[in-house]
C-alpha cells in the first residue's frame, strides 16, 4: 500500500499561493541521457523563482547520497507505480530503460501551479511528446542536444553515476531519441553550457512572459 506522505516533496513546508487568474504552464526538457538537461533545468529552476521542478515518481535505485526522495524523484515500487497507473494519476508515464518506469504524476502538477508557479520537466523524449499532445499550447518542448554521441559517452562516464552495462543501454537509446529532435518547440546544442543556459532562459521567457 502506499501511503499518501511517499509523494509528498521535501520542501513542501511554507509555499506561495497562486494569484487569482493564475494559469500554469509547463516547460518540457528532453534530451537523451547525459546530455546536460538536469545541469540546465537545476540551473533555471535555482535562479528563476518564477518556476518549479516537478519531481517524476521512478522505480529504480536512488544513487547513492546524491538523490533524495520527494526532491530529485518520488522513488517508489513497482507495485506502488502500477497501483498509480490503474488509478490514472499520471499524465505520462514510461518504462524508460527495461523495468524502470518513470511518470509525471498530476498531483505533483497541480502542487506547483498552486503555488502560482510555472512547472519544469526533465523527460525522456517520449514522455516529452506526450506531454505536448496533453497540453498543447500550454506546454514548451525543448530538445536540448549533445554536440555529438561520443561527447555524450564522455559526459556519462565522467559523471560517475551509471554502470557501464546503464551507459551503454542510455548510448544506445540516445541514437533514436536523436532522431525526434525536430518534432520539439526547440532544440539547443549544449556544447558551451553558459551559452546553452542562455539560449534556455530566453525561451522560458519567451513562453511565461518577462
Ligand atoms: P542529463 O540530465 O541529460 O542526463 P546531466 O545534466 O546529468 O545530464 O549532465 C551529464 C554530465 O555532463 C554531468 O556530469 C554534467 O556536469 C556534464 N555536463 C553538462 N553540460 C555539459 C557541457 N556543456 N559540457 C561538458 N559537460 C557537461
Ligand atoms: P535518470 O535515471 O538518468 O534520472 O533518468 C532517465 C531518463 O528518464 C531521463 O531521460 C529523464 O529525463 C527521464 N525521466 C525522468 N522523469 C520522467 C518522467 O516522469 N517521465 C518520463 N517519460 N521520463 C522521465
Amino acid at each position: 500500500m502506499s501511503s499518501p506522505s511517499s509523494v509528498a516533496p521535501v520542501d513542501s513546508a511554507v509555499q506561495p499561493t497562486a494569484p487569482a487568474g493564475f494559469v500554469g504552464k509547463l516547460i518540457v526538457f528532453c534530451a537523451p541521457s547525459g546530455a546536460g538537461k538536469t545541469t540546465i533545468v537545476r540551473h533555471l529552476v535555482g535562479h528563476d523563482p518564477r518556476l518549479a521542478f516537478s519531481i517524476s515518481a521512478c522505480t529504480r535505485d536512488k544513487r547513492g547520497r546524491t538523490e533524495e526522495h520527494g526532491k530529485d524523484y518520488y522513488f517508489i515500487s513497482v507495485e506502488e507505480f502500477r497501483a498509480r497507473i490503474e488509478r490514472d494519476e499520471f499524465v505520462e508515464w514510461e518504462e524508460v530503460y527495461e523495468g524502470a518506469y518513470y511518470g509525471t504524476l498530476k498531483t505533483e502538477l497541480e502542487r506547483i501551479w498552486a503555488t502560482g508557479r510555472h512547472a519544469v520537466l526533465d523527460l525522456d523524449v517520449k514522455g516529452g511528446l506526450s506531454v505536448k499532445r496533453y497540453f498543447g499550447a500550454r506546454a514548451l518542448g525543448v530538445f536540448v542536444k549533445p554536440p555529438s554521441l561520443d561527447a555524450l559517452a564522455d559526459r556519462l562516464t565522467a559523471r560517475n553515476t551509471d554502470s557501464a552495462s546503464s551507459i551503454s543501454s542510455r548510448l544506445y537509446k540516445a541514437g533514436f531519441e536523436l532522431t525526434f529532435a525536430d518534432k520539439f518547440d526547440a532544440v539547443v546544442v549544449n556544447d558551451d553550457l553558459p551559452t546553452a543556459i542562455a539560449q534556455a532562459e530566453k525561451l522560458v521567457n519567451e513562453f511565461i512572459g518577462d
